[in-house]
């Protein structure tokens, strides 16, 4: 069986972008309230006392957008210190990273994830929406910063995502694969999924990878590649670049048989599978109860054993509707 030690934590459900694929177009979304938001202490308890002896080990840091929880880099610290912790890494649009780079790296996080869908300041405008502007710059250029500023402090591997959407930004496939030929980045693509704005999908569907990779293969030629945490990414390399590429194929293949991960949600549920709303546990609300934590590990443990019947493996997400209710951003993507 799987061995499942990875947690992605959700700091926080809001998000200062409004990325097409994500959030559903004009829907007021149910925000968490600040009251309902596990604490750093509630979730360091969580962590040690009921994650950590169930086998986690590896974690993931996101949202929303983490950045926006205003003690992320003290998380950071008290994470990197706890002895099990193997890996700890982030996963961010990077319109605040400019100025915590240092900070976080210096904290103990030394890897990132940076959601990069478009390298043309409108067509990035379009996907973010929004009018957030920080001190004179575009979104865009705010983003390429924060990009800029983790490479300089030295996050590695310091990773790209693309979520591909036919007629948006497919067109720039190339231009993001060049990415790597010259820098150590490694970019990412991954396929559109059907969670977050359904219409989107509906209107535009979704590019399999295995059409991205062979357009960046007829222009460069392509070989296998490896990259540390590559998770369910096929890692390649164009010949002779610096950075990889990755494809997260997760329409067009199922890897659920090899899930080794849960998602811990900002208000606390864990949730055993992204598209699966089955066996979710409210950690939180026991906790505050007074629900010993001696109790909640037996519940995660009992909930790991079910993990490989609740996982989704193509059926419909439970709701009946064949639309997830949650967004990525609610649920912690
Ligand atoms: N705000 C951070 C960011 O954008 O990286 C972290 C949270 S975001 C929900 C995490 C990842 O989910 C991003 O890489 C984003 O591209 C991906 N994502 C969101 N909605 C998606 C969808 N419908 N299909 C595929 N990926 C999606
Ligand atoms: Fe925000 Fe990330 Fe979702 Fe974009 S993908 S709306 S940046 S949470």
């Amino acid at each position: 069986m799987n061995v499942v030690d990875y947690l992605r934590i959700s700091l926080v459900d809001r998000c200062n972008f409004q990325c097409l694929y994500c959030m559903p177009e004009g829907a007021k979304l149910d925000y968490i309230l600040q009251q309902d938001l596990l604490t750093n202490s509630e979730l360091l308890t969580l962590l040690k006392e009921v994650l950590i002896p169930n086998g986690f080990t590896r974690f993931r840091l996101t949202g929303g957008e983490p950045l926006l929880r205003p003690s992320v880099v003290e998380l950071v610290e008290h994470i990197n210190q706890l002895p099990q912790t193997q890996d700890l890494s982030l996963s961010t649009n990077a319109f605040l990273l400019a100025d915590l780079a240092q900070d976080l790296y210096d904290a103990g996080l030394k890897r990132v994830n940076i959601s990069l869908d478009s390298l043309d300041e409108r067509t990035f405008g379009n996907i973010v929406g929004g009018t957030t502007q920080r001190i004179g710059k575009t979104r865009w250029q705010q983003v390429w910063a924060g990009i800029q500023a983790a490479h300089q402090v030295g996050f590695d591997p310091l990773k790209l995502n693309v979520v591909v959407i036919p007629g948006v930004n497919d067109h720039e496939v190339l231009d993001l694969a060049a990415l790597t030929l010259e820098r150590s980045w490694h970019v990412r693509f991954i396929e559109f999924m059907p969670i977050g704005n359904g219409d989107l999908f509906g209107d535009r569907g979704w590019l399999p990878s295995a059409e991205i990779r062979q357009s960046i293969r007829d222009r460069w030629g392509l070989t296998p590649g490896q990259v540390v945490g590559n998770g369910p990414a096929d890692v390649f390399q164009i010949p002779g670049a610096l950075g990889t590429l990755g494809f997260i194929s997760q329409m067009s293949e199922c890897f659920c048989d090899r899930c080794n991960r849960m998602r811990l949600s900002a208000d606390g549920w864990l949730r055993p599978c992204l598209l699966n709303e089955h066996g979710q546990i409210d950690l939180k609300t026991a906790l505050r109860e007074g629900v010993s934590t001696p109790v909640l590990r037996d519940r995660v443990r009992d909930l790991l054993c079910l993990k490989p019947e609740i996982n989704y493996k193509g059926r419909d997400s439970g709701t009946g509707t064949g639309h997830y209710s949650r967004t990525m951003s609610q649920i912690g993507g």
